[in-house]
């Protein structure tokens, strides 16, 4: 049942839910933690089941961000997305599974990995793959909250066929996130339909004292879509996942947006990376999570811990994004990205200003195999984020919605709106669907 219909029903399913979500749980892995005891309340949004990304944090729930360094640390506090949904009645049911602080696209970097609902040989996507995964399977009513860096709302949405929407920059609290890189961090939104998202995105967003990158304005008024764009670079994919992104589109004129497509993955590294590798240093097995015997002095304890309990692709993280930070360094890498960042956001408000949203596929395949993805190096990983890094670097509000199928599988096609222009991206979103 849509979520519009649930609330106005009066229903509640959270039992029913739980129950599922522990059975599904067996065979997909699309959660690190359920709470068998989870109930609703009274509000706007009475009763409404809502799994939350592992890297949010829930009071009193284990919220380790797909990570073992974080094992058993239970938050004493709920992040403001989380205390604003309980306010209006909803039931937290669990927290769902991802890469390591968001690091992938795959939620191939963890301990628990998500299959996708359609095809288990295959990526749910990432790094809201458990999010993804279990808001397409399941027979309930339920929306996720997840988080998005560099696309890891619209990605999983897009490969596991449901709508994920990522808000612009500060319009939700990142208070209480997990952050994975503070400039890039946002919290959305993903359900079955795009016309369930509005009425939680409604009460999740909203100015918060509690987090320094809080936005104080209000959204657009103007929904109008007068003129549409699709970003004529990503249209040099497999020639059915352009033609089913294009067989969703009336009238629209192609558009180049060159620095996107050249620097936007390179310039995305590097920031990410960067503050990254700053926020990791806090895990030092003394202050969250794991421990070990204390043995050595500070600095070899340290690094027992990180070295036992982070991932490969952390400690990869954590080496590039120092070294893109050193003395010496600094200019040449870091530095010179941040600038590319806000030429890319130029060249997407010159674009802005003649087109009232911008399309392109979500991403430049369908959920690969697991058997694909080992065999990519690093690099081609990285590469595979092509599509979305650039509204997450502009801090754009994008919402990821199907487009079709090939074969069984989805393929995504992404919304893409001017600072604020949240709810003209849902509106459209809501069109295409
Ligand atoms: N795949 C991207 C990365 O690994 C984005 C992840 C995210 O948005 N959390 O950085």
């Amino acid at each position: 049942m849509n979520v519009n219909e649930y609330l106005s029903k009066g229903k509640n399913e959270v039992k029913e839910i739980i129950k599922e979500a522990r059975e599904i749980n067996k065979k997909y892995n699309y959660f690190n933690y359920i709470d068998e005891d989870a109930t609703g309340g009274k509000g706007k949004l009475s009763n409404l089941p809502v799994s939350v990304k592992d890297c949010i944090c829930v009071k009193d729930m284990e919220s380790r961000a797909g990570s073992l360094i974080l094992k058993g640390y239970k938050p004493v506090f709920d992040a403001t997305v989380i205390s604003r949904l309980r306010k209006e009645g909803v039931a937290i049911i669990g927290k769902t599974s991802q890469d390591e602080f968001g690091f992938g696209s795959f939620s191939t970097n963890t301990d628990n990995i998500p299959k996708n609902p359609i095809d288990v040989e295959r990526s749910t996507g990432g790094s809201s793959g458990g999010s993804g995964g279990f808001t397409a399977i399941t027979k309930y009513t339920h929306v996720s909250i997840a988080e998005s860096t560099g696309g890891s709302i619209a990605c999983p949405a897009g490969f596991c066929g449901v709508a994920g929407f990522t808000p612009t920059y500060g319009v939700v609290s990142r208070y209480g996130l997990i952050d994975y890189a503070n400039s890039l961090d946002k919290i959305g939104v993903m359900a079955k339909k795009v016309n369930e998202i509005k009425p939680v995105f409604d009460i999740i967003r909203g100015y918060d004292e509690k987090d320094s990158t809080s936005l104080k304005l209000d959204l657009n008024k103007d929904e109008k879509i007068k003129k549409i764009g699709v970003i004529k670079e990503t249209l040099n994919v497999d020639e059915k996942i352009k033609d089913a992104v294009l067989s969703k589109l009336k009238d629209y004129e192609e558009v180049s947006l060159p620095l996107v497509e050249k620097y936007g993955v390179t310039a995305y590294y590097i920031i990410a990376l960067s503050e990254a590798s700053t926020n990791l240093a806090k895990y030092s097995g003394l202050r969250y999570g794991e421990s070990l015997d204390l043995k050595g002095n500070y600095n070899e304890y340290f690094s027992d811990v990180r070295s036992k309990f982070f991932s490969t692709e952390s400690k990869r993280r954590i080496i590039l994004g120092t070294f893109a930070r050193m003395a010496g360094y600094r200019d040449a890498y870091y530095l010179k990205a941040m600038k590319v960042r806000n030429l890319i956001i130029q060249e997407y408000k010159k674009a802005f200003k003649k087109y009232d949203v911008l399309i392109s596929p979500t991403m430049p395949i369908i959920a690969p195999k697991f058997s694909e993805i080992s065999k990519l190096t690093p690099l081609e990983n990285y590469m595979m984020d092509i599509m979305t890094v650039g509204p997450n670097l502009a801090g754009l509000p994008h919402l990821s919605v199907n487009a079709g199928f090939i074969g069984k599988m989805p393929v995504g096609l992404m919304v893409i709106g001017n600072h604020l222009d949240d709810n003209k991206v849902l509106k459209f979103g809501e069109k295409i669907e």
